[in-house]
């Protein structure tokens, strides 16, 4: 027995391996500080986990509707309409185990092999992979420093062709912070309307997690016309700290959501029925600590944003949104460690300042822009001031 061919397209998650290189430090001991994986520190609120524990007694412990139950999908429809003006049915909106499950399901239901999806790098490191798996071509979109970040129209343009199948945006953006303003939205949407083969995969993950005013905007609802094609993804991972329930959403064309049901019937059937039930808690329960939360991300930004700063061949952009910074590093490549060590690529980079710093971050390569580096900074004042001052040590002593 051999591995599949499909399981060879795709390499294991490099961001779930740090987390995990990381724990497995901390438990022998290592005084580690991990800003590798993205998670946030914050709790699970409390009515949030005594929806689960009531979820528990009151038996509410069995299969459910595959992707959802009626209650937990009423507060997705409602949610949409609240936070995003989308209005969806409740045959328009599917429940999955994360986002990543939505993404997954998304595209093994609708690519072919030939098929392309447009992915603007850098970007999360599953998505390319989760479209090969699926048979798919990624098609990588420059969406570097020179353009903020972000996904210009000309480049999106000019990576679109007949066997283009979606684009992938992703505002707030892991790894970069970048958010797209609604007029940024619209000029790609103007793209769109001359392709209407290409649908768009709107991963709104970091909706909540937006610094200085920033005003988000979900792109179904900045250009109406591509409501038709748009799944708009979102979860309760990280606007309200549920990384481990597994709840992951999306809205969208009702025969869309259909073939992913169909798929996940055969795949993991139910998202837990606790999580759900608890998920229907987080969206119809208190949502002013979302605010409150992301000011203290936004105080977190500006303490990593200034460290990393002043840490010599750092250069930090200021990000509008999600909670990690993309620096460059460009000048530390081809610098030589204490102990002679040739710095001869980002992956190099994050391997020193683990090895020697004991700070773990994640190497640019794996999100397709280099030499630069993701800082995930869901972590206290406290423990990043300390990361950011091992960070400055470490770069100081590079030859
Ligand atoms: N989205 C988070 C990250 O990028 C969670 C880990 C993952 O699934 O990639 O770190």
């Amino acid at each position: 027995m051999q591995p599949s061919a499909a399981l060879a397209r795709i390499s294991p998650s490099p961001t779930l391996a740090v987390s995990a290189r990381v724990g497995a430090l901390k438990r022998q001991g290592v005084d580690v500080i991990g800003l590798g994986a993205g998670e946030p520190d914050f709790d699970t609120p409390d009515h949030i986990k005594e929806a689960g524990i009531r979820a528990i007694r009151d038996g509410r412990t069995k299969y459910t509707d595959v992707d959802g139950t009626p209650e937990l999908k009423a507060a997705v429809v409602a949610k949409f309409a609240r936070d995003n003006r989308l209005s969806y049915g409740l045959d328009q909106v599917t429940v999955n185990v994360g986002g990543k499950h939505t993404l997954f399901n998304a595209m093994v239901a609708t690519v072919d092999p030939g098929d392309e999806v447009v992915i603007p790098a850098p970007y999360w490191v599953s998505y390319p992979d989760v479209v090969q798996f699926a048979g798919g071509t990624p098609v990588i979109a420059p969406a570097g420093p020179e353009q903020d970040y972000k996904l210009s129209p000309a480049a999106l343009e000019a990576a679109i062709t007949p066997r283009t199948r979606w684009l992938i945006l992703n505002s707030p953006s892991n790894p970069t912070g970048a958010a797209y303003t609604r007029d940024e939205l619209r000029a790609l949407g103007a793209v769109l309307a001359r392709h209407p083969q290409v649908w768009v995969f709107a991963d709104d993950m970091y909706e909540h997690i937006i610094y200085d005013g920033f005003a988000f905007a979900s792109i179904a609802e900045a250009c109406p016309d591509l409501y038709e094609r748009t799944l708009t993804v979102n979860g309760c991972s990280k606007a309200y700290a549920m990384t481990g329930w597994r709840i992951g959403f999306g809205g969208g064309p009702a025969w869309l959501i259909k073939a992913m049901a169909k798929l996940q019937s055969q795949s993991t059937s139910n998202p837990c029925s606790i999580a759900q039930a608890a998920a229907v808690a987080a969206l119809t329960g208190p949502q002013d600590f979302l605010a409150e939360r992301a000011r203290a991300f936004q105080a977190r930004r500006d303490l990593v944003v200034s460290m990393l700063n002043q840490a010599k061949g750092i250069t930090c952009p200021r990000p509008d949104g999600a909670f990690y910074v993309y620096p460059s590093i460009a000048p530390l490549i081809g610098t030589t460690t204490p102990k002679g060590q040739l710095i001869d690529s980002d992956e190099a980079f994050v391997g020193y300042l683990l090895d020697e710093a004991r700070v773990a971050a994640v190497h640019g390569a794996a999100f397709g822009l280099s030499p630069a580096m993701r800082i995930s900074y869901a972590t206290s004042e406290d423990v990043l001031r300390a990361a950011g001052e091992r960070i400055q040590t470490a770069c100081a002593a590079l030859r």
